[in-house]
């Protein structure tokens, strides 16, 4: 790749122009040249980092070498382009396939269509009582509370609505979000997303916090960011003063590769950790950028470190924008291959597709086990050890109470595979099984002890 622009030195110490009383240079303070005479003040402000983000062609030509079929990516893009000059400036200037760099800078490659895109892959439309409320599991909500994050992820799943200034969340569409929570007493989680929680001003993620508190029903609450990794000045000590408020309160961060964890993030961090966060990561599987066991290995590794445990490893989504970031599903479980029985239990994800049309996530790994019969398991380890686990032959199962068929209260009609195990129901039948199978009055499929009361059978087991 031919270079186009100026060349911009990274890692450069700006020179120190700034008045004799500014503390010292932070450790880490590490900026693109173009930023080399701004204060340390104000490139720790997060307002000033959000307010100088690039986004044409003209300024990020200034910092980046950029590819011909990036110049043509910055001019006719698919969705919002916007960088934070702190994570622009750990984008290696020189190198197109700088993993930082793909993440953020628009190519003409995000305009091209493949097989299976969909402008809203997970159907989070058709799962939404009211807008930017995603209520697809029994238990828990996903709430979208803004449009806007700190920078723009090429391969964003909610493209279709995230970066639209004029598509923003409004106190109403609030209010119909926490009055649909506190009028569904199932569920007990809410995980506040977007868009990203934290660019929202800080009262108003205070209010919502505490209006999501208030209701009985609601044990825990979980936001999901980017916004310590492009932007972590904002996580300051007062923003987290105020979430400390709201515990049960947990945290998961998307980080995709280990160049992202710089002093600033360990610092953004620490805060929420010590302020008794549980902080957890999620990583999308990414062409050229992660897809590798060494790199997501890395990255786990450096992740555990900062007491951040990693939570899901995504199969990037069938999503306008996202094709050539496609990696086939194989890789996932390569590197899952490549962590389990290797390292900590701590820095393996669960490697996840979340389901084209809105299944949620399905855990997708190897196979562990190898064979089975009755009272046997054969179960292999990560080395290929394989190994016999003998079964007890007088397991007769821990007795509970199980619900009642449709009349329990409890049953939401989710009740998948789980509910075929507990006796819930026999079968899970497509839609039109029955109108396909039932042509010409065949008989009906039900089991005998539904038809008539057998007198004096003992009472089978396991019940
Ligand atoms: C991911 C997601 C959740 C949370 O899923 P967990 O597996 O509990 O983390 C909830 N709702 C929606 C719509 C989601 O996409």
């Amino acid at each position: 790749m031919t270079a186009v622009s100026e060349t911009v030195v990274l890692d450069e110490e700006p020179p120190h122009q700034s008045s004799s009383e500014e503390p010292p240079p932070s450790r880490g303070t590490r900026r693109a040249a173009l930023w080399a005479g701004v204060s340390d003040a104000q490139w720790e402000d997060w307002r000033w980092q959000l307010s100088h983000r690039l986004n044409g062609l003209d300024e990020l030509g200034k910092i980046i070498n950029l590819t011909p079929e990036e110049v043509e990516g910055c001019r006719s893009h698919h969705f919002r382009v916007d960088i934070t000059p702190y994570f622009a400036s750990l984008i290696d200037p020189d190198d197109p396939y700088c993993p930082i760099r793909r993440q953020v800078i628009p190519t003409s490659k995000e305009l091209v269509a493949f097989d299976g895109m969909y402008a809203d892959s997970l159907n989070e439309d058709g799962h939404s009582p009211v807008p930017g409320l995603v209520h697809r599991y029994p238990d828990r909500v996903l709430m979208l509370v803004t449009t806007q994050c700190a920078s723009y992820c090429r391969y964003c799943t909610r493209s279709r609505l995230v970066g639209d200034a004029s598509a923003q969340f409004r106190r109403a569409d609030y209010e119909a979000q926490i009055d649909y929570i506190a009028r569904t007493p199932q569920i007990r989680d809410v995980l506040l997303s977007g868009g990203d929680p934290f660019v929202l001003p800080q009262r108003i993620l205070e209010e919502l916090l505490g209006r999501l508190r208030a209701i009985e029903h609601v044990e825990i609450i979980r936001i999901g960011t980017r916004v310590p990794v492009f932007l972590p000045q904002r996580i300051t000590p007062d923003l987290v003063d105020m979430l400390r408020r709201f515990h049960p309160l947990w945290v998961n961060v998307h980080f995709n590769h280990a160049r992202e964890i710089t002093p600033e993030v360990s610092t953004a961090l620490a805060r929420l950790a010590d302020a008794g966060i549980p902080l957890g990561s999620q990583t999308v599987l990414l062409a050229g950028i992660n897809d590798s066991t060494e790199v997501i290995r890395e990255l786990m590794h450096k992740l555990v470190r900062e007491r951040v445990r990693p939570y899901y490893l995504y199969q990037c989504d069938l999503v306008e924008g996202a094709g050539h970031f496609r990696t086939t599903v194989s890789k996932g479980i390569e590197i899952i291959e490549g962590l389990r029985g290797h390292t900590s239990g701590y820095a393996i994800p669960t490697f996840v597709v979340d389901a084209p049309g809105g299944g949620g996530k399905i855990p997708v790994m190897p196979q562990y086990v190898i064979s089975q019969a009755p009272g046997k398991v054969v179960l292999r380890n990560f080395e290929g050890f394989i190994t016999t686990y003998e079964e007890p032959n007088d397991y007769s199962g821990h007795t509970v109470a199980r619900p009642e068929r449709a009349s329990d209260r409890s049953v939401t009609g989710q009740e998948g595979v789980a509910g075929l195990l507990s006796g819930l129901a026999d079968t899970i039948k497509p839609q039109g099984f029955d109108q396909v199978h039932q042509r010409l009055g065949a008989a009906v499929w039900e089991p005998l002890e539904q038809r008539a009361p057998v007198e004096n059978e003992p009472s089978s087991s396991g019940n």
